[in-house]
């Protein structure tokens, strides 16, 4: 039987206004009345965003007859029953220049379908059938995504990516997010498959040669990984090719990934200069980035947790595996960049060591365990406080780092034979490989120590259990030392410190949190003081003003305090103490 496919149509019809219009078609309709609803998330960021609150209008119509339309959730609508095929139009605000929302001005549009394509309820399996119209007035944008295309299905005129794509179901559709514009394009090809970045936004001189380089280079490298016997790119069961969509603005920084694309913000000035023979410091941070999300591409986007395949787009998805999911990939991200040769063995350490500090840092550390932090990364890795670093850890670098003790151990029980890359591989064979090629299963929550067993021969399960369901830390000083790496962590810096954080609001500088047991804690100072005087001089509105103040005394000292707190002065006697924040240094002793 041939399946009539939904139909949808975009046009970025008031790019002044940042509004899409898209109509939809669907040729049989549930005959009691077909529901229809936005995702409540976008898989990659886990926290209910409601993406249905920009909807500004939404009506139906069979043919020449409106249709009532009701709101039956926070995400969701019911059109009133009617025979034959339903048109739905709906005018969607796009104003949230992030990767996870949509974003339109007379420059470009960009979208996530999360934020724009309706869910069809019972028909969530049809193919989609999608046309791109071009921007109302004249106009040289052309489009980019990685969504299929239709060949037979051009528009009249110049082509330039305006025309119809398709998606097998709606899961494919919203993982293909969609950049329309003037963006400054380069292609190569890594182990022979085709890959394309696009930059938005007003950058000169950016070196693409360099970038597209370094980045094949990274791209090669994980491809082999997973791939060592036939070098295929994952992405080639859903595209025919992987596209990277980089946001260009002034400080901006982050990444979400999709099956054959990710999207990106990134920094101006962490970006090369043509004709500049040293990149930018940031560079490698742009470079870790992109390594971070194509590895996503195995470990994540087809690599699952079970509580993911398929995703429920109405509600939080818990999962406690997070810490695979992210920490793994974080893991990994940098040591690409080391295999992939684009940074060397010292730049590498001073990461790691950077990532291990970080965790060291962290009071929250002994009081969440990464499999309590993944599986509330909805309410609270995603929704952090001033409190939030004394009360969580991250799923990222604490995951990161308990992928290195994983892979240190395994390297040392079997003399080199076996590591953490033996487990990936296994995990890709297993359950990423053939995802969507049929009905995709996932890891459950408490198979993998067993496949650690099954990849390696060794058993991980007490580490697991410690280091990841408890909150004991990764014992790195001795896994390190089997490598002939010496880990040493001191306090960071020698001056006297208060043991807070300091941002700078209107013309005050405020705490904006403060370490547990630290000095300003002890003292009964809180997050959100404004400082006005240390021992009767004035504390100016500026970044290092505090540092330079407290310069004059030694750890130990008692300094009087003025701050006003609900705008009652208030003076509280801090003994200032070192910082509890730790610095690590890792040494290669094979040099
Ligand atoms: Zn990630």
């Amino acid at each position: 039987m041939n399946i009539k496919p939904i139909l949808y149509s975009l046009e970025p019809h008031d790019p002044a206004g940042h509004r899409f219009r898209v109509t939809m078609t669907i040729p049989d309709p549930a005959r009691s009345g077909q529901t229809l609803s936005l995702p409540a998330w976008i898989p990659g960021s886990y926290l209910l965003r409601d993406f249905a609150r920009q909807i500004e209008t939404i009506s139906a119509k069979a043919g020449s007859r409106s249709l009532p339309v009701t709101k039956v959730s926070s995400h969701s609508w019911r059109v009133a029953p009617c025979d034959g095929p339903l048109h739905v139009t709906t005018i969607i605000y796009a104003w949230d220049l992030s990767v996870r929302g949509a974003h339109l001005d007379e420059t470009h549009g960009f979208f996530n379908g999360t934020s724009v394509f309706l869910q069809v309820h019972g028909h969530e399996q049809r193919p989609c059938l999608v046309t791109l119209l071009p921007p109302p007035t004249p106009s040289h944008w052309n489009v980019y995504t990685s969504l299929p295309e239709v060949s037979h299905a051009r528009l009249a005129g110049p082509h330039r990516g305006f025309c119809a794509y398709r998606a097998d179901n709606y899961d494919a559709l919203i993982d293909h997010p969609v950049e329309m514009g003037t963006p400054q394009v380069v292609r190569f090809n890594a182990c022979g498959a085709p890959h394309e970045m696009v930059f938005t936004g007003q950058i000169p001189n950016l070196d693409l040669k360099r970038i597209a380089a370094d980045v094949k280079r990274i791209c090669e490298t994980q491809i082999r990984f997973f791939e060592p016997d036939t070098h295929r790119a994952p992405f080639l069961d859903s595209a025919s090719r992987y596209l990277f969509m980089t946001m260009v603005t002034g400080d901006g920084y982050g990444g979400l990934e999709h099956r054959a694309s990710t999207a990106l913000v990134a920094s101006r000035k962490d970006l090369p200069v043509r004709g500049v023979a040293d990149a930018p410091e940031g560079y490698q941070t742009f470079l870790g980035l992109v390594s971070h999300e194509y590895f996503h591409t195995w470990n994540v986007k087809r690599i699952k947790p079970a509580a993911f395949a398929p995703y429920d787009l109405l509600r939080e998805n818990h999962t406690r595996l997070l810490w695979i999911f992210e920490g793994f990939t974080s893991y990994y991200d940098d040591l690409m960049l080391l295999r992939s040769g684009v940074i060397d063995r010292h730049a590498y350490l001073g990461m790691l060591a950077k990532q291990i500090s970080s965790v060291v840092s962290s009071p929250g550390r002994h009081k969440q365990s990464v499999a309590d932090s993944s599986f509330d990364a909805w309410t609270r890795y995603y929704k952090q406080d001033e409190n939030s670093s004394n009360a969580l850890i991250s799923y990222y670098t604490k995951g990161a780092l308990i992928a290195l003790g994983l892979d240190l151990t395994i390297r040392a029980a079997t003399q080199g034979q076996r590591s953490l890359d033996d487990v990936m591989r296994l995990l890709w064979v297993r359950f990423g490989r053939d995802f969507y090629r049929g009905p995709g299963q996932g890891l459950s929550e408490t198979a993998f120590p067993k496949l650690v067993r099954e990849a390696t021969g060794v058993e991980v399960a007490d580490q697991v259990e410690r280091w990841a369901y408890g909150t004991q830390d990764v014992p790195l000083e001795r896994l390190l030392a089997t490598q002939n790496v010496a880990l040493s962590c001191k306090a960071a810096g020698n001056r006297p410190s208060l043991d807070a954080r300091v941002r700078q609001q209107a013309d005050q500088l405020v705490l904006a949190s403060v370490v547990e047991h630290g000095a300003a804690h002890q003292a009964g100072l809180s997050a959100m003081d404004a400082l006005v005087a240390i021992d009767g001089i004035k504390v100016p509105a500026a970044p290092g003003a505090l540092d330079a103040l407290l310069s004059r005394y030694q750890a130990g000292d008692v300094v009087a305090m003025h701050v006003f707190r609900r705008d009652e002065l208030r003076c509280f006697n801090v003994r200032l103490t070192a910082p509890s924040a730790a610095e690590c240094t890792l040494q290669d002793l094979t040099r």
